[in-house]
């Protein structure tokens, strides 16, 4: 078989979306499954929504575009601001987007006039990580301006944290979240019936709250894919962690001294790794690269170590391990390996999906 090739166990990812999803739902709160690690895979995506997920989201219109084909036409949301450029392609693609700027707004309602279609918003707030979000005391103004679209629905707010700065979402910074849909329910006599708090990193505050206030969606990648929460990079209990393995091939296996000698300065990647160890090493090269995989959150097999990665050489310390030339060995993927993996032209995955 091709390697590297990265293996997809789409059942696991269909019970990853139902664990969460049944866990979310006594409090109230929905899961939009996002597929933008995974390319927008159809496959996922469908495999999301067996699992149980109200919807889908991506950050990209040609992965939304191949989300579009899927049985059923679940909504499909831009989850980044669209590009201006785009206002046509995203109205056409997405059934939902989530936006910040005027601008992009009238360009929206623009092109959905010209389509003769609805198209539906999100207004994304700011609460304190500093990426997308409008500022808090002009969502009123945002509201005013998408009320004015004609072929703009505005079907709530939402808010996303911790991408960019970290910053934990709490009974804090949720709670400001509920009072402001609440206040402008009041201000502007209307209902805004999504409020879709954040990403994977709101469900340890979503599942130990006493009180979720007014959201009722999330927008959920990493934990379905992978079975971790994004701040602490832990496994959630009861979630299948290992969805996608990626197997590559061993091309040399040789007993090496532990040191390198000569005169040592900067690697193919920025500084060198101190090597410590004495006598030798029996160390193994698998054809697998930073061009295939990032090597944050690559995980090694069982009892081998990772000393190094360049562009196409990925440098293993077996330990007592017996391995073959021609062998495959697997590697665990965290969220910056998986998508540089889902991404690379040279890994190929399968199912095909
Ligand atoms: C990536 C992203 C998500 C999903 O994040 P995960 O950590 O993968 O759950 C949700 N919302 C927005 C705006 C995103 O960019």
């Amino acid at each position: 078989m091709t390697a590297p090739r990265l293996e997809i166990d789409l059942a696991k990812v269909e019970q990853n979306a139902r664990v969460l999803v049944d866990r979310l739902a006594p409090v109230g709160i929905g899961v939009t499954g996002v597929t933008k690690a995974a390319l927008g895979s159809p496959g996922i995506g469908a495999a999301m929504l067996r699992g149980g997920v109200q919807g889908l989201g991506d950050a990209r219109v040609p992965n939304l575009e191949r989300l579009a084909g899927l049985d059923g036409s679940p909504s499909r949301t831009l989850i980044r601001s669209p590009m201006l450029s785009q206002a046509g392609q995203v109205v056409r693609t997405a059934t939902t987007s989530l936006n910040t700027e005027a601008v992009v707004l009238t360009a929206l309602d623009q092109a959905a006039a010209r389509d003769r279609r609805v198209h539906d918003v999100l207004l994304m707030v700011e609460l304190g990580d500093l990426r997308e979000g409008i500022p808090l005391d002009d969502v009123s103004a945002a509201v005013r301006h998408v009320l004015r679209c004609d072929s703009l629905r505005l079907i709530g707010l939402g808010t996303n944290l911790a991408c960019q700065n970290g910053v934990v979402p709490d009974d804090r910074n949720m709670a400001v979240l509920s009072g402001l849909v609440e206040n402008l329910e009041s201000l502007h006599g209307l209902v805004l019936g999504t409020v879709s708090g954040g990403n994977s990193a709101n469900l340890e505050w979503a599942l130990g709250t006493a009180d979720v206030g007014r959201v009722n969606d999330l927008r959920i990648g990493e934990a379905i894919l992978l079975g971790t929460e994004p701040s602490r990079r832990t496994p959630i209990a009861g979630l299948h962690t290992d969805a996608f393995v990626l197997h590559a091939e061993v091309i040399e296996v040789a007993e090496k001294p532990a040191r390198p000698w000569g005169d040592r300065a900067q690697t193919a990647f920025g500084e060198a790794v101190a090597r410590t160890g004495t006598g030798t090493v029996r160390q193994a090269i698998v054809a697998l690269g930073r061009q295939d995989v990032d090597l944050d959150g690559l995980v090694a097999p069982e009892g081998i170590a990772i000393l190094g990665m360049s562009s196409d050489h990925l440098v293993l310390d077996l330990g007592d391990r017996r391995t073959a030339i021609g062998e495959e060995l697997a590697f665990g993927l965290g969220y910056g390996a998986l998508v540089r993996a889902m991404t690379s032209p040279f890994v190929t995955p399968w199912p095909t999906p």
